[in-house]
């Protein structure tokens, strides 16, 4: 087992499903943060098997919204002096803005770039959204 050190201040992103660390860490653009950043792959796990998980030495605005509808499994554990002081489960968000476009190519989401995207949660179970403007169903998925 790779021993990596806790941090003192900043984020980790726990319970990853082993497999979608990498894509989370680009999704949130980590490589550009220039703080320290570690992704750890395949951590044995008991509730899980295995996991990933992503140490940030610094505070950042994580989007709970993208990783619930990446990887609902996810927790963020904000720390401070060495401790948990805020532990966050994302979930399937309700309502979603901009993360991803209309499956219908005439919405004017995707006619007229002024308009952001605005979606509903549809069925969670598919993690299918219905959109604001033109009631269109799109599937998610950004893996
Ligand atoms: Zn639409």
């Amino acid at each position: 087992m790779i021993e990596v050190a806790s941090i003192k201040r900043g984020i980790v992103i726990d319970h990853i499903t082993a497999g979608k660390g990498l894509l989370i860490f680009n999704k949130l653009n980590l490589a550009s943060l220039g703080y320290p950043v570690v992704l750890l792959m395949n951590v044995p796990s008991g509730r899980m098997g295995k996991k990933d998980i992503i140490k940030i030495e610094n505070f950042v605005d994580v989007d709970t919204a993208m990783l619930g509808l990446i990887d609902s499994s996810i927790t963020v554990n904000v720390i401070e002096s060495e401790h948990v002081t805020n532990k966050v489960r994302v979930s399937i968000p309700q309502d979603v803005k901009g993360l991803f476009t209309c499956s219908n190519p005439r919405c004017v989401t995707n006619t007229d770039s002024y308009v952001m995207p605005s979606f509903r949660l549809h069925d969670k179970k598919s993690c299918s959204y219905s959109c604001e403007y033109c009631e269109e169903i799109t599937r998610v998925n950004l893996a």
